[in-house]
C-alpha cells in the first residue's frame, strides 16, 4: 500500500531529506542520531570495518562521533537499527529479510535451484525416465564376463 499523496511536494516532503553526511538533498535511506542518510553515505559508511575506538568491539563502523567525528560502531553511535544478519549475525549492509550479501546470495541461488515444492531441488535422479532395471536392478553379480 502506498500513502496517498496529495501533491509532489508533498511527497519530496516525506521522502526526501538534506543528507547529514554529504549534504545532498535527496532519498534517505536511513536515520541517524545525527541525521537523515542518502543511500550512498549509508552503504559507504557500512563498508568501514574496525575496531571501536569507543568500545573496543571489532565491527562495522557506520557511526560518527559528534565530538571528533572518527568512526564508531552502531550502538556506541546510538543507531536505532542493528545491522546484524538475522541469519548468521554477520554485521554489515542488510538486504531484504535484515539478510546479509552472503545469505541473500543464498537465497537466491536457492531460489533458482527451486523446483516448486520451496526446497531445492535435489541432484536429478539417474532413474528418471530410464530402463526399468534401474529401479529393479537385475543380478548381474558374477554374470558379467
Ligand atoms: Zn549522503
Ligand atoms: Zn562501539
Ligand atoms: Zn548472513
Amino acid at each position: 500500500m502506498s500513502p496517498a499523496y496529495k501533491t509532489p511536494e508533498q511527497h519530496d516532503r516525506w521522502h526526501k531529506r538534506t543528507c547529514a553526511r554529504c549534504g545532498r538533498h535527496g532519498w534517505f535511506t536511513a536515520r541517524r542520531p545525527a541525521g537523515h542518510v542518502c543511500r550512498t553515505c549509508h552503504d559507504k559508511a557500512l563498508r568501514v570495518r574496525g575496531q571501536c575506538p569507543a568500545c573496543g568491539d571489532e565491527r562495522v563502523l557506520p557511526g560518527r562521533r559528534p565530538d571528533d567525528g572518527i568512526v564508531i560502531c552502531p550502538d556506541c553511535a546510538g543507531f536505532m537499527m542493528s545491522y546484524r544478519c538475522s541469519r548468521c549475525g554477520h554485521e554489515g549492509k542488510l538486504h531484504g529479510g535484515r539478510l546479509c550479501t552472503r545469505c541473500a546470495l543464498a537465497d537466491r541461488l536457492n531460489d533458482l535451484l527451486d523446483d516448486g515444492t520451496g526446497r531445492s531441488a535435489p541432484p536429478s535422479d539417474p532413474c528418471q525416465g530410464a530402463a526399468p532395471r534401474c529401479i529393479d536392478p537385475p543380478n548381474t553379480e558374477g554374470s558379467r564376463p
